[in-house]
């Protein structure tokens, strides 16, 4: 096979990799790009299998990337929607709390949302109803104006049109396959590229080793399920979520929209024992199923109270019953016999950083002059694409110089 060459390649065609792609070809207008990617087609992963929130950028806290791409983030796709004729729900969010402890965790999310500059509004309960009637809180709830949702499918392959537009090329069925000297190694043939950069979602970690990164982490998969609603399902306006716990990245069964205004619960965050494990053997891999698997366990039984409670806690939401009842507890009307059916699991490529020995809530990135490896891009990397992509090439541009 021919051997190509280019100025940049990017492993992963999700939301992250061709994000990365306009943001180089925006930067370096006479560079050739290739984008490869093992699936037929883009999305295939969490990039098409997603809540698709547009987040206002109030759960984290100041220092964080999340917290400085947010809200550009969910301004600029409110935007690309408009622009582009694509599907966008206004619809807001409520944060609503359970009990006396959870309503203080509402103050915490308010005070993080005013120094990201979020437009928010602690709202007693009978405001928060006048949003939401059918919403369940102690006192009070905050809500979240800007919080949107979109279709990230529709979203991903007007991006992939637009990157295309700029003179980028995709490969797909073309799986990153290992290094060759100064090339790469891959199913569709070697590629030498001055550049590498990757965004290989759940394989990111693995890749990230070849080029002697990631020596400190592994990716852990998390798997998301949803439960949707049928027609007569209470017929709710606005997303509802719960108070998250705020010692781990995860939000918490929650109510979103769809574009069309379908209700569906979830997503969960259950260990899953191999990356692609969607359902049944889909995506099995003997080798990665043990290493997989052997993490989780490991963490289990290490004593990490913190990540045994998470994971028995997520466990159970297999159970569709318990799943509803969870959600039951954030709304009036919710009652099993109108949540029957299961969507499409999304999985997260949740970073575990193995020297401090914790979950990595933030976006995490390592390179050189060589290549740039996006090692954390849990959600809302979504939301953040865009300006979170102009960051990457940035950092590449200066260990370039
Ligand atoms: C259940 C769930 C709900 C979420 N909800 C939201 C939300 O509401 N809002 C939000 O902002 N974010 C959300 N997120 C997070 C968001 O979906 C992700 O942060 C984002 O999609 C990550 O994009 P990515 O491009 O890094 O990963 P991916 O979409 O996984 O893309 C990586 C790509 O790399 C490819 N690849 C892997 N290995 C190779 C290889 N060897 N060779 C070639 N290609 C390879 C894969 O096939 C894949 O297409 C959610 C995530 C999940 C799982």
């Amino acid at each position: 096979m021919v051997r190509r060459r280019c100025d940049f390649l990017i492993i992963g065609g999700g939301i992250v990799g061709v994000a990365i792609a306009v943001a180089l070809a925006e930067k370096h207008p006479a560079a050739s790009i290739i984008v490869i990617e093992k699936e037929k087609a883009p999305g295939f992963h969490a990039s098409g299998r997603n809540s698709g929130v547009l987040h206002a950028g109030f759960y984290y806290t100041a220092d964080s990337l999340k917290a400085r791409f947010t809200q550009d983030g969910n301004r600029e796709w409110t935007a690309f929607c408009k622009a582009k004729g694509l599907s966008l729900n206004a619809c807001g969010k409520l944060v609503v709390a359970k009990d006396e402890r959870e309503d203080a965790v509402l103050d915490t999310l308010l005070e993080r949302g005013l120094r990201n500059g979020v437009s928010l509004e602690m709202l007693s309960a009978g405001e928060a109803r006048k949003i939401e009637p059918a919403i369940k809180t102690w006192k009070r709830a905050l809500y979240s104006p800007a919080t949107a949702v979109l279709d990230p499918l529709q979203v991903l392959s007007a991006l992939v049109d637009e990157a295309a537009a700029k003179g980028v090329a995709f490969e797909y069925e073309a799986k990153y396959l290992g290094l060759d000297g100064d090339a790469v190694n891959t199913s569709a043939g070697a590629i030498q590229a001055d550049y590498v950069v990757n965004a290989a979602g759940l394989y990111a970690d693995k890749v990230a080793r070849d080029f002697g990164f990631s020596a400190d982490y592994f990716l852990l998969p998390f798997k998301g399920i949803y439960l949707y609603g049928s027609e007569g399902a209470v017929p709710l306006k606005t997303n509802i979520y719960p108070v998250p716990d705020l010692r781990n990245p995860f939000l918490g069964v929650h109510f979103t929209l769809t574009v069309g205004g379908r209700i569906k619960i979830g997503p969960t965050a259950i260990p899953a024992f191999w990356p692609e494990q969607y359902g049944g053997m889909q995506g099995f891999v003997f080798q990665e199923f043990l290493a997989t698997s052997g993490r989780h366990l490991k963490l289990m039984m290490a004593g990490d109270a913190m990540f045994r409670e998470l994971a028995v806690e997520e466990m159970k939401k297999y159970s569709r019953r318990y799943l509803v009842e969870q959600a039951a507890k954030l709304a009036e009307g919710v009652r099993g016999t109108d949540f029957r059916q299961w969507g499409r699991p999304g999985i997260r490529a949740q970073l575990f950083n193995s020297k401090a020995g914790k979950l990595e809530m933030d976006f995490v990135i390592e390179g050189d002059s060589r290549s740039m490896h996006v090692l954390n891009a849990i959600s809302p990397a979504f939301t953040c694409s865009l300006p979170f992509s102009r960051y990457v090439v940035d950092q590449i541009s200066q260990r370039l110089a």
